[in-house]
């Protein structure tokens, strides 16, 4: 059996960063605390539980002084207010990526644009983008929400709308809704597309996308609340039927690999090479 592991599997720059300089900051400080996952792997969570770092759900649970890590998905700007007041010391590891879409976001607000954020709604990152937004923007997760989309703008009073996307977002999708939402929009308002998914996403979808094509299974390993692992599965799934989304190689154990000429591994953004070598190792001794 030949294994093809994707040359953009695993950690993308963001990740890498966030994951390298929490631990190099648990290891100079004492007391450390990060706000929800530093990204979306429970592997990598929890060698930073083991490596001292404590997890909390909301800044309640620490008190003035301490210091809090910031996921690499950013946070809603109430949270960096709330820290303030309580004196709370935060290290922003928001990728920087992110952090550019929450200053292009305040520069549409100030041009009085109307926000549409394609992106899943409940997302941290999304959440966070959000908080940025003003009153008048539209979270647009599907084709299905364009309609109500298109009644929101037009109860508003502006007259532009600029459409940005989620960091790990479809981009097949992307571009169907924004041409979908365009035909409603284009006659009435000016309409500015900023295409906000960030090139590790993009460059990723598309080597999975090649490799489906090439394989009779294919393998995509990352956490279950990565968004971009999810996509990457639906991607492959759309093209190789048999397509398989795990979080570690134990997961594999009842699949028949023997009958495959050739497996494809592909991996989302916060998957560690740790994970995708024990699956190549896996299917090795298969
Ligand atoms: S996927 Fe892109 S935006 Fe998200 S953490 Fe990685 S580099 Fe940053």
């Amino acid at each position: 059996m030949e294994i093809i592991v994707g040359k953009t599997a695993g950690f993308c720059g963001g990740v890498y960063n966030a994951v390298k300089k929490a631990t190099e900051y648990k290891a100079n400080k004492g007391n450390v605390y990060c706000l929800g996952e530093l990204v979306h792997n429970k592997q990598v969570v929890d060698k930073l539980k083991d490596k001292g770092i404590k997890f909390i759900e909301d800044l309640n649970e620490v008190s003035g002084g301490s210091t809090v890590i910031i996921r690499a998905h950013g946070i809603a700007k109430e949270i960096y207010e709330e820290a303030k007041k309580k004196n709370i010391e935060l290290y922003d590891l928001t990728c920087p990526k992110v952090l550019q879409i929450h200053e292009q976001v305040k520069k549409y607000l100030e041009e009085d644009y109307f926000i549409v954020l394609i992106a899943h709604k409940t997302h941290p990152e999304v959440i966070g983008t959000s908080s940025f937004c003003g009153d008048d923007y539209f979270i647009l997760e599907t084709t299905d929400d364009i309609e109500e989309c298109v009644s929101r703008i037009e109860k508003s009073n502006k007259k532009k709308v600029v459409v940005l996307a989620q960091t790990t977002y479809s981009i097949e999708l992307f571009e169907l809704i924004t041409k979908l939402l365009g035909d409603r929009l284009k006659d009435k308002y000016e309409y500015l597309i900023n295409n906000t998914i960030c090139t590790a996403t993009e460059l990723r979808q598309k080597e999975t996308s090649e490799l489906a094509k090439q394989v009779d299974a294919m393998i995509i390993v990352g956490g279950k609340h990565s968004s971009n692992t999810k996509k990457l599965f639906d991607i492959s799934s759309e093209i190789c039927a048999k397509t398989i989304l795990i979080e570690e190689a134990s997961e594999l154990q009842g699949e028949d690999f023997t009958k495959y000429n050739k497996v494809g591994v592909m991996a989302g953004a916060s998957t560690p090479q740790e994970s995708i070598e024990e699956v190549v190792q896996y299917l090795n001794k298969s």
